[in-house]
């Protein structure tokens, strides 16, 4: 048999994003190869997003797309990897017959076996367990083996000179509408000894740029309060919380930008609050998913605030330090959702003047609360209208406070080539890319980030691709600011 070329296809949120680098480490690791064009592959991964039903769709959809090149390639092996392969199990095959292999978010680590067994024809699926039947403690094999890829993670090409580190996984929010606390278990806190230990070793291998990753990150508790020096005395006899893991995390030296992402509002205290004032590094940029204005609605989300304790989360954030951005998601058409509850949606955002968000039509998830207790009433064209709305309105906010970076020199971490007329592609990592055009100046445009997450395009050198430079903004719209780089 000729050895396994594999290819990985990414959909959904950074939890899944790092899935793909975690997913990369494993097979490197066992001897694989992993190419960049689907084309040269005999094995197709997609990593997928189980929350929307649009997603899933789509990974249906592409899937689908396979059946002819099936049948010319007969040892084609599709694997369904994620969320959606924990949701379905081995019975995605009714709806996906073309798939050979199901693998959960916890067992990437069986990705090699379970390759093997798909390509000599046998069975290939590996689930988490039922988070009802047997709780957090049923995780701990999943987590260890995953635990094990992470530490021994190299720096990914996708986005070079920045990493995203898990914190915690799971989730046990069970907002009404989400299938998260299902596909991906219950809520479990890394050791902070673990964590520091990635961070440091990926800023050693030349990351600048680290974002903790958790679907409620500011939830984290870790039990056991020691760091890597073996420091039980530093927070002793307490749990850890966020604070004290960013606190630590951000001492490591080559660090320039830390993140955490997401936060929930309804844990969200003052002392996280405060590391924006107080901890270098920790970049003015919190992304709290507000869901909807209308306390009637978050009560049927089940999400455990109200409009007014939002507003307060986010004065407490701006007294620390007035020039953070604050990001969103938020869903509109959810059940019994009125004109009234809209209209408060909008008034949060009016309030608030989110730097950008993002606007989703609700769908209902197969075995979520929201799906079994009220009907799906919003009518699509309503959903259709609210979406426009409120993403105008988010943007016309995001495109006048945009206009006050207008002069100013910022400092901008350079992710990529701009994909300018769809032509760019990420470097590879050796600082190269033949697709990006030149502009007058010589240079290609290349696409960054302010410390607020804002986009920065601009003319540069794509050797500046995964480092920092400060450019200044002559021109800005709702999504992004154009500049021209400085002279260091
Ligand atoms: S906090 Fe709510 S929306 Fe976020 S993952 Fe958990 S259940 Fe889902």
């Amino acid at each position: 048999m000729e050895p396994a070329r594999i290819h990985i296809t990414t959909y959904g949120c950074q939890m899944n994003r790092l899935d793909s680098e975690l997913v990369q480490e494993v097979l490197l690791a066992a001897g694989a190869e992993v190419v960049d064009d689907p084309a040269r592959a005999n094995v197709l991964l997609f990593i997928t997003c189980a929350v929307r039903a649009h997603a899933e769709d789509r990974v249906f959809s592409n899937i689908g797309k396979l059946a002819a090149r099936k049948r010319r390639q007969p040892g084609l092996v599709v694997g369904l990897l994620g969320c959606m392969a924990q949701e379905h199990g081995p019975a995605v095959r009714r709806r996906a017959p073309l798939v050979d292999l199901v693998c959960a978010p916890g067992r990437l680590a069986d990705l090699p076996d379970l390759i093997a067994a798909a390509r000599a024809g046998r069975p290939a699926a590996a689930l988490d367990p039922s988070r009802d039947a047997s709780g957090a403690a049923a995780f701990a094999a999943s987590d260890a083996a995953l635990d094990a890829a992470e530490i021994r993670r190299t720096l990914g090409p996708a986005v070079p000179g920045q990493a995203y580190v898990v914190a915690m996984r799971g989730c046990d929010n069970f907002c009404s509408y989400c299938v998260v606390p299902f596909v991906r278990g219950p809520e479990r806190s890394r050791e902070p000894a673990a964590v520091l230990e990635e961070v440091r070793r990926l800023v050693g291998q030349g990351a600048r740029q680290i974002t903790l990753l958790g679907q409620a990150v500011n939830q984290y508790a870790a039990a056991q309060g020691r760091d890597r020096e073996g420091a039980a005395s530093w927070r002793a006899g307490r749990r850890w919380d966020l604070a004290d893991l960013i606190e630590k995390a951000a001492d490591t030296p080559g660090l320039s930008r830390l993140y955490f992402i997401t936060n929930h509002p309804k844990a969200f205290q003052e002392r996280l609050a405060r590391v924006f004032r107080d901890v270098p590094h920790v970049c003015p940029y919190l992304h709290m998913p507000a869901q909807s204005g209308a306390d009637a609605v978050l009560e049927r989300m089940n999400r455990g605030y109200t409009a007014a304790e939002y507003l307060d989360r986010v004065a407490m954030v701006r007294s620390a330090r007035p020039d953070v951005a604050v990001a969103s998601d938020f869903i509109v058409g959810f059940p019994g959702e009125t004109e009234a509850d809209f209209a408060a949606t909008c008034d949060l955002v009016r309030r608030v003047r989110f730097s950008g968000a993002f606007v989703f039509k609700y769908s209902p998830r197969p075995a979520t609360p929201a799906a079994r207790r009220w009907a799906d009433d919003v009518p699509d064209a309503e959903k259709r209208r609210r979406h426009g709305a409120l993403l105008a309105l988010v943007e016309s906010i995001a495109a006048e406070e945009n206009q006050a970076f207008v002069g100013r020199t910022v400092r901008v971490f350079v992710e990529e080539l701009s994909p300018r007329g769809g032509q760019a592609r990420r470097l590879n990592g050796r600082g190269t890319s033949s697709a990006n055009p030149q502009s007058a100046t010589g240079n290609p445009q290349l696409r960054g980030r302010t410390p607020c997450r804002r986009i920065v395009v601009f003319d540069g050198p794509p050797t500046l691709v995964g480092g920092e430079t400060g450019v200044q903004i002559h021109r800005a719209t709702a999504l992004t600011l154009f500049g021209t780089m400085q002279k260091t």
